[in-house]
Formats: C-alpha cells, sequence, structure tokens
C-alpha cells in the first residue's frame, strides 16, 4: 500500500476526524520547573553530574525553544506564562485562564488582614478552556501537583479561571464540586490535587491566621464529595485508589527540598518525585488516560531570593521526579514534555576551570581565584538584579559562598531578583512528542498538547 493509501484507511478506521482528532498519546504528563531558565539547567546540570553529564531532562530526544513574552509584558509572571501552556491563551500579567482583554485587578484584605476579597468581577473577560478541563471533559482522569501552595499560580492555570493570582481564597474555591464558586468545567472535579497552602482551604481561626474568612472548610467539602484528603508523606503512602487532596504544609509552601531533607526524621511531606509516582498510580488506574501536571515550583523562589544552592537543589528534586516518571510509564502511549514558564537573571560567568563547583568561586586549574578589577574573588553564578548588592564588595572565600544561606551577588540591587525575558528550553519524549522543535510562542504548546490527547 502506497502513502496515501495507509493514510485513507487510517482515516476510515478511524472513523474520519470530524469529531475527534486521532490520538497519539493516551496521557500527557507536563513537568514545569518554575522559572528554571536556560542557565538554571545548565548550573543544575553542573551541580548535579558536572560538564560532561546530563539531567534525566536533557535525555528526552526532543527539544524547542519558548518565547515567554506575555500579553501586555515583555517579561511575564508565572500566572500568564503557564496559562498560555495551559489554554493557548496570551493574557496579562497576574491573569489566570482567562482572555486577553482581562484585566489583572488585584484581591483586598479581607477583615483578619488575609487577600480574602476578590476584586475580579463579571464583566472583566471571560474564562478560556484549560487542557486540564479538555482531558477531564474527554473521560481522562486529572491531575495537579506542585511544591508551591496548591493555589499559586502555576498549578491554578491548570484548574482555575481568575483575574489576578493573589486571589486563592477564590481559587481554592474553584477546585470544590458541588460547592459556591465551584468551576463546573472540572466536571466531578480534578481527581489528583496536591502542594501546600492548607489555610487557603480552611476556616480563619486564632491557630489557622491564613485562613478563610468565610468560614468554609474546602477539605471537608472535598471530603464529602469522596477525596481523601491527606497532609503527610506517610498517610499519601497509605492511598491506593480514588481522589486524593494532599496539603502538606498548614501554610505556605512545601519546604526547599534541601530543606525538608535536612529535618531527617522529622520532614512530613513526600518530596516531588513521591508525588508524582503516587499521582500516576492513582491517574493511570483509568483506562482512558489522564493529564497530569507536575510543578518544581521553588526554584523560582530561590532565584527570587539569589540563593542558588536551594534553587538547584529544588531543581534536581524536579529531574528525579522527571526519573521516575520515566521509569512508571509507557512512551508508546505517553507523552512527557518539560519546560519552565519564564527565566531568570541568573547567569553563569567567568572562566572557570573544568570540575569547578558550580556554586564557588570562579577558580583556575591550580585552584587560584579569578579576580575582579579590586583583586578581589567573585563566584560564578550571579545575578542581573537582587538583594545582595554591597556598596564595596566583600572579600569572599569559598566557605561563605558554598554554605546554604549564601546569596549569589547581584548586577541592580532590587529587593528580590526579577523574571528575565529570555526565551526557555522545552524538552519532550514519548508519544506525540515529535510537534516540538524550532522555536514556538508559548501559546503554541497548547495546541500541540490537545492534538497530541486527539482532543
Ligand atoms: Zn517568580
Amino acid at each position: 500500500m502506497n502513502k496515501t493509501l495507509v493514510c485513507t484507511a487510517l482515516f476510515a478506521a478511524l472513523g474520519g476526524l470530524s469529531q475527534a482528532q486521532a490520538s497519539d498519546a493516551k496521557n500527557v504528563i507536563l513537568f514545569i520547573g518554575d522559572g528554571m531558565g536556560p542557565s538554571v539547567l545548565t548550573a543544575t546540570r553542573l551541580f548535579k553530574v558536572g560538564e560532561e553529564g546530563n539531567l534525566e531532562i536533557m535525555s528526552l530526544p526532543r527539544s524547542a525553544r519558548i518565547k515567554t513574552f506575555s500579553h501586555d509584558a515583555q517579561t511575564t509572571d508565572s500566572a500568564p506564562s503557564m496559562a498560555a501552556y495551559t489554554t493557548g491563551v496570551k493574557m496579562n500579567n497576574e491573569v489566570i485562564a482567562m482572555s486577553s482583554d482581562t484585566k489583572a485587578v488585584a484581591p483586598s484584605k479581607d477583615a483578619n488582614g488575609n487577600k480574602g476579597i476578590n476584586n475580579c468581577t463579571g464583566d472583566n473577560g471571560t474564562p478560556v478552556p484549560t487542557i486540564l478541563e479538555l482531558a477531564k471533559a474527554a473521560g481522562k482522569s486529572v491531575g495537579a501537583v506542585t511544591t508551591t501552595e496548591l493555589t499559586h499560580a502555576t498549578p491554578a492555570a491548570t484548574y482555575a479561571h481568575i483575574c489576578h493570582r493573589d486571589a486563592a481564597y477564590a481559587i481554592a474555591e474553584q477546585a470544590v464540586p458541588g460547592g459556591a464558586g465551584f468551576n463546573a468545567a472540572l466536571g466531578d472535579g480534578v481527581d489528583v490535587l496536591m502542594g501546600g497552602g492548607a489555610n487557603h482551604w480552611t476556616p480563619y481561626s486564632a491557630s489557622n491566621k491564613g485562613g478563610r474568612a468565610d468560614g468554609r472548610d474546602l477539605t471537608a467539602e472535598l471530603g464529602a464529595q469522596g477525596y481523601q484528603y491527606v497532609t503527610t508523606q506517610s498517610d499519601l503512602a497509605k492511598i491506593e485508589s480514588g481522589k486524593v487532596l494532599g496539603l502538606f504544609s498548614a501554610k505556605s509552601h512545601l519546604d526547599y527540598e534541601l530543606d525538608r531533607v535536612a529535618k531527617g526524621a522529622a520532614n512530613t511531606q513526600p518530596s516531588l518525585s513521591e508525588m508524582t509516582a503516587k499521582a500516576i498510580d492513582l491517574l493511570s488506574q483509568n483506562s482512558q488516560g489522564y493529564f497530569l501536571m507536575v510543578e518544581g515550583g521553588r526554584i523560582d523562589h530561590a532565584l527570587h531570593a539569589t540563593n542558588a544552592k536551594r534553587s538547584l537543589t529544588d531543581a534536581v528534586a524536579l529531574d528525579e521526579a522527571v526519573k521516575t516518571a520515566l521509569g512508571k510509564v509507557d512512551l508508546a502511549d505517553t507523552l512527557i514534555v518539560v519546560t519552565a514558564d519564564h527565566d531568570h537573571t541568573m547567569t553563569i560567568n567567568g572562566y572557570a576551570a573544568k570540575g569547578n563547583p558550580v556554586l564557588d568561586l570562579v577558580k583556575n586549574g591550580d585552584g587560584s581565584t579569578q579576580h575582579d578589577v579590586d583583586g578581589k574573588p567573585f563566584t560564578t553564578l550571579v545575578f542581573g538584579n537582587g538583594p545582595n548588592r554591597a556598596d564595596v564588595r566583600p572579600t569572599l572565600t569559598s566557605d561563605q559562598v558554598m554554605a546554604d544561606d549564601y546569596l549569589q551577588e547581584t548586577g541592580v540591587k532590587l529587593g528580590s531578583e526579577t523574571h528575565g525575558g529570555g526565551d526557555v528550553m522545552l524538552f519532550a519524549d514519548g508519544a506525540g512528542s515529535g510537534r516540538f522543535k524550532g522555536t514556538l510562542d508559548n501559546t503554541l504548546v497548547f495546541g500541540k498538547l490537545k492534538e497530541a490527547l486527539g482532543l
């Protein structure tokens, strides 16, 4: 049979493409390294395996370069950049999964001083469908897993629609089937939800000062809808099937991986790999397949602080989660995509000798340091802007700069380092991964995920 005949026969067998497109992938796992720009990836490789090694992420055979600007900004925040991946629409900074005309309007403070009053109004833009919603509507199971608060911009862009990312209490409501504020496009709800920040899901009290002013206990409401609610690594491990809500910190994000590990036996939080493995085990029980988003969210936070060590350690944790997923799925029916939502201003500078630790001072092959014009040593990793900029540069030592809490130096002094506006990398493997190549606008990733799933 020639190619045309093969195609015609296939087309007929599939009943034509008018209803639904032919799918390559039954399952999609979308990994996001928040803020994991190209230099962060390279530094993570140097940190984990050295110059000649490769991260698991870098072993994926397909790659593309992604443009990340938002509808109104050269440099994006995580809300529109993640939402570009999940919806295919360019939106303004701070906006989550809404039409391009949506204006970002910040929530205001409630009686307890929390940003609990949502100021998004019904006439301010319209929700746009997410890939998670489309997968759910097609009968697949869906999940969102993160090391940040579960209501943070990146996970929220899979299951919520709102004019401002800071409206965390309203974002949480959208995930609760049957409750006021529920996002009906989620059908019977997101099957797997894991992250931090239980305070956005539970009522305000003297011991829960970041809690909800409306008194709702969304964990109980989700429980009434059949969800299993877990708050520890050991309880998560016991779950074998069904829907799960995992909130592993009372407030704010999960620990940085470096601190989670340092806690030893006192640690109660699962690793990103453990959450990923559990999510795959649960979602893959659906014979119609699944969509899963996994975020290494705190790579970004440590970069904002110019704390390279914690950032690279969290990026290694994401790489381990990718390895875990690769070990569990069949790439013949599963598409794995790993990318970042935006860059940061970290750079790899100087001419350090091969093998020099990436967190260390820039050193020559004989161990001597390289110097600035004033004769002072400097680190390989520095940032374009951020908090650590002394009027006169200190004379740094290796002990200082290799410490967990060391903050890399910055060019411009800002209280918090900004995102970078540079393009980021995307890596893919498995069913349908061939469509990821060249330089792509971030909005095009959505269509390629959709095509791969035949949605
Ligand atoms: Zn950020």
